[in-house]
């Protein structure tokens, strides 16, 4: 096959969009990566209005060693690694998974260090008292671990988020990501979680937006499709880590990224047109549901305090019926 030019230069392509029909080289593809993400911080007002030198934004960067994350982080770190309006501090959650997370604990690590960017490391162990190991194997509740992983994941983004004073939380997710979760919503038929999806961004109605202490969620890399994050982390040469967790086990998800590459490959922007969709319906849901909550009582969880509409949070639940086996 013939190597193609790059659409603004002479030089080789290194990939082709075939949402956009785009061929670009090394440094017009990673140039028009940085662009879209920037484009859309200034879209999603995640940019600070009112901080200034001396009172900073501070913006918390979930990282977990993965290429998502440490593109966000690089890109994150170019941008505004020299703007003194932004503190970013890199929060990296180890959930006890043997042989897995402690490599992309190092990449991190690595990451961090190269940024001289803050770095945290929070562990599941020392907060919960569990380890994701331990509770595949046990299962008091017989769900795929990734049903209590994510629920420990949230938790303690959130209450470390909001312990270092994050005005924002950033996350990885890429348009792959994003696409899938809403096909799966839709396929559910659960439009109260299409208005949850997108709460963060357009300020919906999930009532931890009544709290004082939730933390706006921010997706940069919501409009960059896995491939291309992957080959910007790889012409980027970034420290990431590959390696499938083992205990991955969204079966449904699966299914759907299938489907999602099939119809990618047969109808270029798929991806694209499901999300402008999506965020249309968002919108119109999250009107719908807005006030359905008001009489929602909410208490602090009896046991460790965070906030709630049930006397225990679903996080200490979970750590109870763990260690009950
Ligand atoms: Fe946790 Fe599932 Fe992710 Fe593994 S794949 S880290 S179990 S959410
Ligand atoms: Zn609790």
């Amino acid at each position: 096959r013939p190597v193609m030019e790059c659409d603004k230069c002479d030089r080789d392509a290194v990939m082709h969009a075939g949402y956009s029909g785009a061929h670009l080289c090394e440094n017009h593809f990673c140039a028009s990566v940085d662009k879209r993400v920037r484009r859309r911080i200034r879209e999603d007002s995640m940019l600070p209005s009112d901080a200034t030198p001396e009172d900073p934004e501070t913006w918390v960067i979930g990282l977990s060693g993965g290429k998502d994350s440490v593109v966000l982080t690089h890109i994150l770190d170019e941008t505004f690694g020299k703007d003194p309006r932004i503190e970013m501090i890199a929060l990296t959650i180890h959930e006890g998974i043997e042989g897995y997370r402690d490599e992309s604990v190092d990449a991190c690590v690595e990451l961090a260090t190269d940024l001289e960017m803050r770095h945290e490391l929070v562990t599941y162990e020392d907060e919960l008292g569990v380890r994701m190991d331990d509770v595949a194997e046990k299962d008091p509740m017989e769900m795929a671990p990734c049903a209590y992983c994510g629920v420990f994941r949230r938790d303690l983004l959130e209450r470390f988020a909001d312990e270092y004073g994050a005005d924002k939380l950033l996350t990885g997710h890429n348009l792959d990501d994003e696409a899938e979760t809403a096909l799966m919503n839709f396929l559910e038929g659960d439009v109260k979680q299409i208005a949850k999806h997108f709460d963060a961004s357009i300020g919906g109605f999930d009532d931890r937006n009544e709290q004082e202490e939730f933390v706006p969620r921010a997706k940069p890399l919501r409009d960059v499709p896995e491939k291309e994050v992957a080959l910007y982390a790889h012409l980027k040469d970034l420290p990431a880590h590959i390696t499938e967790c083992p205990h991955a086990s969204e079966a449904f998800r699966g299914e759907i990224q299938e489907l999602m590459l099939e119809l990618e490959e047969d109808h270029p922007g798929t991806r694209h047109s499901i999300m402008a969709g999506y965020e249309e319906l968002a919108q119109l849901a999250t009107e719908r549901y807005r006030g359905d909550e008001e009489g929602v009582e909410l208490n602090e969880c009896e046991r460790c305090g965070s906030t709630t509409a049930r006397d225990v949070c679903r996080k200490c639940k979970l750590v109870e019926a763990i260690e009950a086996v």
